[in-house]
């Protein structure tokens, strides 16, 4: 391949290699190992073709250097053996004159290099370190194949890659997706990327059956693509996913990344949802409750408006505990926390502050039509059959008045609810 390499580079890595040597000429072999062994990292002699697979069994060396002549088994035979071992191993023959017969059976043996007889010592080992270096190189190739393959493996991204149009590479996570235990399989099942993606666009999907992918994406460059799966005509996945591409225009491939954008924006709402809600009831729980009122109270420092909350709470629960059960009990709260949501409007916000304890900020309502409601509440309550009982609650309503702190506006409601308690429960308090 013509790479040269400098006299003390060819040094350094003849002291990496290991060596194997097999000649059956006893002088020879004696002459040329005791040259190579000063060397090399460790040399190992065999004198015949099935001694030197033996010990290329044992030593796994780098490199090996054989003659073709020898008894029980010639050095191509051997090398054959060898290259079914180790695909990597550097094979040097030493040819004399008479040899040209084992040439094409050389050649299929996949010799990396000949070298006549008698041997040019120095040559030899420059032949040695050549072979010897671009074999570190392909073992170090493999380990960064070893490493992006690790990585591409590990993605929970869709990774591929296509060359003209055909699949070449899917990651595990992909090929699990599409069912299928190898890239053979998947290759037999989609003969190309249009028989797997559509493109969703604003206002349809584009099949690209009709419209090559490739040819879209380069059209639509500024634009986030977003394309879904098919795996099968009656299993349709509606999954979206992101597409980033990059071309690779030496080999003509393309790579492709499929980002599960649903399954993320599902995992976040999964875990807002159960930060602030109540677990019983489904309702806002009260750190919710908190922000939110926070967030009013800031806001009507820039732009007024009437803010109201209704406190309540059910009264003598703990004697429908006590009489009907826990269970029964956690029905009630089920059943208070569905009528109330009922009665109320998008915009406020009914959250469970703790036990047998509510509370409902409405923005832009005044007292008197929070008063109303409250009113309305209490009455309904104590209609309704709650899981089969007679329940009644208490109520304290305020409006916010300019400067209250949230604690202070709290405070008051609570305040208002004791008293109606006080009163003989079952009442609005203001
Ligand atoms: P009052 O009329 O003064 O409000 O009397 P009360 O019995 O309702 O109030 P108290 O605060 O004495 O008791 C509240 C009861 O609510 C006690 C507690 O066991 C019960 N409780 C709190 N949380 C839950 C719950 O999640 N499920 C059930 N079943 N009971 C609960
Ligand atoms: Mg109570
Ligand atoms: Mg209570």
């Amino acid at each position: 391949m013509g790479v040269e390499i400098a006299d003390s580079e060819c040094e350094d890595i003849l002291k990496k290699i290991v060596v194997l040597y097999v000649e059956d000429d006893r002088e020879i072999h004696k002459q040329l190992s005791f040259f190579l062994r000063r060397r090399v990292k460790v040399l190992f002699s065999a004198f015949d073709g099935q001694e030197g697979l033996d010990v290329f069994k044992q030593q796994n060396p780098d490199v090996v250097v054989t003659d073709i002549r020898m008894p029980h088994m010639d050095g191509i035979q051997m090398a054959r053996h060898i290259r079914e071992i180790r695909h990597d191993t550097k094979i040097i023959v030493t040819t004399a004159f008479n040899d040209e017969e084992y040439f094409i059976k050389a050649i299929e043996a996949q010799i990396d290099s000949f070298m006549k007889k008698p041997i040019d010592p120095r040559q030899l080992l420059e032949t040695i370190s050549k072979l010897a270096s671009a074999c570190f190189q392909e073992r170090e190739l493999d380990e960064k194949n070893k490493l992006i393959g690790f990585i591409l493996n590990s993605l929970p991204n869709f990774i591929f890659t296509t060359r003209n149009a055909r699949l070449e590479f899917a990651n595990f996570p992909f090929l699990k997706y599409m069912n299928c235990n190898s890239i053979e399989e998947f290759q037999r099942k989609y003969k190309s990327l249009e028989d797997i993606l559509s493109v969703n666009t604003k206002y349809c999907d584009v099949a690209t059956g009709a419209m090559n992918l490739i040819n879209y994406l380069k059209e639509h460059k500024e634009d986030k693509t977003i394309v879904s799966i098919d795996t099968s005509k009656d299993n349709a996945s509606s999954r979206s996913y992101i597409l980033t591409y990059a071309h690779l225009p030496e080999t003509e491939t393309y790579v492709f990344s499929l980002h599960d954008v649903e399954h993320y924006e599902n995992k976040i709402k999964e875990l807002e949802s159960t930060t602030i809600t109540d677990e019983l009831t489904g309702l806002y729980n009260k750190r919710y409750f908190n922000k939110t009122l926070l967030m009013h109270i800031n806001n009507r420092q820039r732009y007024e408006y009437p803010l109201s909350l209704i406190f309540f709470d059910i009264d003598h629960f703990k004697v429908v505990n006590d009489n009907y059960g826990h269970l029964l009990g956690d029905c009630v709260l089920k059943e208070m926390a569905k009528l109330v949501s009922e009665q109320i409007r998008d915009q406020d916000v009914l959250a469970r502050w703790g036990g047998e304890e509510f509370v409902i900020l409405m923005p832009h309502i005044n007292l008197d039509a929070a008063v109303t409601i409250a009113q309305r509440l209490r009455a309904d309550i104590e209609a309704q059959n709650m899981c089969g009982i007679k329940i009644t609650s208490s109520f304290g309503v305020v409006t916010y008045t300019n400067a209250e702190t949230e604690n202070d506006f709290l405070n008051r409601a609570d305040a208002l609810l004791y008293e109606a308690k006080r009163a003989g429960r079952n009442q609005v308090c203001f």
